[in-house]
């Protein structure tokens, strides 16, 4: 299944989505775009947005084990002191799907001192946090941040990865195979 999805925090309001959607399906709420019914994810908003302020999404189709891919995974990174305000849109936009599936939200955490925040993102509704927190290796550098991934998305099989480093541009997996590393 599939869907799109808006970063509310990276839309700059310009319009863009609206204009060029063939099917209508963009409505206009307090100067943000609004995706209704008629949206048939053909991903031309996506291509178009000038703030890649829109995502798409899909859950994994797969008839392998399909029983054991639990839980939507999100990258939490920490930066200037505080939880990245785009980790915690992913986490709103992962809470908003968990309603309909009914996957817990899970997030891994990366870096120096980064422990308290853990219970920040609990606050949030977070089910469970990853904590890789190594005060005598401050930042959270790739060379830190793949291996703490790899070794989350390996051991607890996550259905669905988001992950939006230093909130540049949002990658993001069509689910995440055991061991699979987002970038
Ligand atoms: S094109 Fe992107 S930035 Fe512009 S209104 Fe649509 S979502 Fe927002
Ligand atoms: S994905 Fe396609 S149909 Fe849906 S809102 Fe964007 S342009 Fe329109």
């Amino acid at each position: 299944m599939a869907k799109i999805a808006l970063l509310e925090r990276k839309c700059s309001g310009c319009g863009q989505c609206r204009s060029v959607c063939p099917f209508g399906a963009v409505d206009w709420k307090d100067n943000r775009p609004e995706l209704n019914a008629a949206c048939r994810v053909c991903g031309l908003c996506v291509k178009n947005c000038p703030e890649q302020a829109l995502i798409r999404l899909e859950t994994r189709e797969s008839s392998v084990e399909k029983n054991k891919w639990k839980g939507i995974l999100v990258f939490a990174e920490v930066s200037g002191g505080r939880l990245h305000p785009v980790g915690l849109e992913l986490i709103g936009k992962a809470l908003e799907l968990a309603e309909v599936c009914h996957d817990p939200v899970l997030a891994v955490l990366v870096g120096s001192g980064v422990r308290d925040y853990a219970e920040e993102l609990r606050h949030w509704g977070v089910s469970q946090v990853y904590v890789y927190d190594d005060p005598a290796r401050p930042g959270s550098g790739r060379t830190r941040t793949q291996p703490a991934w790899k070794n989350v998305s390996g051991t607890r099989a996550p259905a669905l990865c988001w992950w939006a480093p230093q909130a540049s541009a949002v990658p993001w997996r069509r689910g995440c195979p055991p061991g699979s590393i987002p970038g």
